[in-house]
């Protein structure tokens, strides 16, 4: 019976070491099937972030965007200050990139800066915006863009309220405000 228990060990010991280096050729294989997986993870970046993106020639933006919205977001031009829809306006709701509809800001974060501009002091989600170093008119300033369209929003800055500290510096034109449901 001893040897039949320990005839048992060893075949499974046996079996182990063929399935070790079974594992082993497998390991020494799979170098080459790295570019599938590299295809594989490609595709599926595709599927996730890539097609997220709204990518327009600056020629389309122009025939589907107001003219002042186009010369701000497309042309990095800047609304004259207290002259925004949204500059003195605190309803509650959602603002939203004005060119693709994205949410970007919501009215519990817009503060009244006295800049003349709709300030907030943090986007929605910090993934909706992209910030850009921004060295035009002889000063440092960094540039905030609408993630998903690229489309110029305006800048943000270290002197805004708690507890960001933050002030998100938006042209008007850029947004588009869009009223919170009424609570039943
Ligand atoms: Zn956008």
């Amino acid at each position: 019976m001893k040897i039949v228990v320990l005839s048992f060990f060893v075949f499974l010991f046996a079996i182990t070491l063929i399935a070790c280096n079974k594992d082993k050729s497998i390991t020494h294989v799979s170098p080459k099937d790295s570019t599938l997986t590299e295809g594989n993870s490609k595709g599926k970046m595709k599927g996730s972030k890539m097609e997220e993106k709204v990518v327009k020639s600056t020629d389309e933006w122009k025939k589907v965007l107001p003219k002042e919205t186009f010369c701000v977001m497309f042309e990095k031009e800047t609304e004259r200050a207290f002259s925004g829809k949204y500059d003195k306006f605190y309803e509650n709701g959602i603002y939203k990139c004005a060119a693709c509809g994205t949410p970007l800001f919501s009215s519990d974060t817009k503060f009244n800066s006295g800049s003349g501009w709709p300030s907030f002091f943090k986007p929605i989600s910090e993934d909706r915006i992209k910030n850009i170093d921004d060295n035009s008119y002889g000063m440092h300033r960094i540039e905030v863009v609408c993630a998903k369209c690229g489309g110029h929003l305006g800048h943000v800055f270290d002197d805004g309220p708690k507890p960001t500290g933050l002030r998100y510096c938006m042209n008007s034109v850029a947004l588009n405000f869009e009223k919170a449901k009424e609570k039943n």
